[in-house]
């Protein structure tokens, strides 16, 4: 899957998305980062690429012709999907990314200042995406949070994509708490369920654990999955809230 980044920082994508997991899958060629720097298309020749804007307020602006022509060399011609990444976007979610997953090739366009005039958002026909209700500096982490997230769901890319689907969100419920060694640290032990080798049991406490975790932590999230599946409420399986002093149950 090819991801075109259109940013002023191209030096910052690069080096965020070239490590571990994702530096593996590039070399792999499973993905690739095509960073193009929006200033090397300005026309200005003092290389600017913002200006003031119409009818005034404090801020600048990213013109539309750098950005513009900065996506025409990067992707112009080629049917894909181009993303704006703004405070203004539909939310990004684990099911939005896994729709971007199935693409081939996507254009990410990072703004800065107060944005990107919004002729060349029009032109390029950008779907406005969101990775949260604040505001950043700049389209750069977002665009980073986006394609780490599409790209660990692209087969081939995490070691065992199976660990992908067990995620939190996979199901519609946060994951359950989990363990390594030793059995017992600092006083408190691993539960013992999980030591039984009993993987029905096992699954049972799990899909328990996360039920209660989701309730606990994201209520919005527990109420659409119950409605869904209104034979799971939490509380009617394997394991619960009950705690001897020394084995730990995730849910403190
Ligand atoms: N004036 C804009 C507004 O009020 O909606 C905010 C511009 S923001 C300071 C600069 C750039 O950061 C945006 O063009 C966008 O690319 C990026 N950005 C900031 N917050 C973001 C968010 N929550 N999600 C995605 N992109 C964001």
């Amino acid at each position: 899957m090819v991801f075109n980044i259109l940013t002023l920082f191209p030096g910052m994508v690069e080096a965020g998305l070239n490590t571990s997991i994702l530096g593996r899958a590039a070399e792999k060629g499973l993905i690739r980062i095509n960073a193009v720097d929006i200033r090397d298309f300005t026309e200005n020749r003092h290389r600017r690429v913002d200006d003031y804007t119409y009818g005034g307020g404090a801020g600048m602006l990213m013109q539309a012709q750098p950005v513009y022509d900065a996506f025409l060399a990067a992707a112009g011609g080629r049917k894909h999907r181009v993303i704006y990444l703004t405070p203004q976007g539909r939310l990004f979610t684990q099911e939005y990314a896994a729709e971007l997953a199935a693409e081939d090739e996507i254009t990410l366009v990072c703004g800065h200042y107060e944005g990107i005039d919004e002729r060349a958002l029009e032109a390029m026909n950008a779907e406005p995406v969101s990775i949260g209700d604040y505001v950043l500096t700049g389209g750069e982490l977002p665009a980073m949070v986006l394609v780490d997230a599409v790209s660990r769901l692209i087969p081939g890319v995490l070691g065992n994509h199976e660990s992908a689907d067990t995620e939190s969100f996979g199901n519609g419920l946060l994951e359950y708490p989990q363990y390594s060694r030793p059995e017992e640290w600092m006083g408190m032990r691993v539960p013992e369920i999980l030591l039984s080798g009993d993987h029905a049991r096992v699954d049972a406490w799990r899909l328990e654990q996360s039920l209660l975790r989701t309730k606990e932590r994201r209520p919005d999230l527990y109420e659409k999955y119950i409605t869904e599946h209104p034979e799971e409420k939490a509380g009617k399986r394997a394991g619960n809230r009950k705690n001897t002093k020394k084995t730990h149950t995730g849910l403190q």
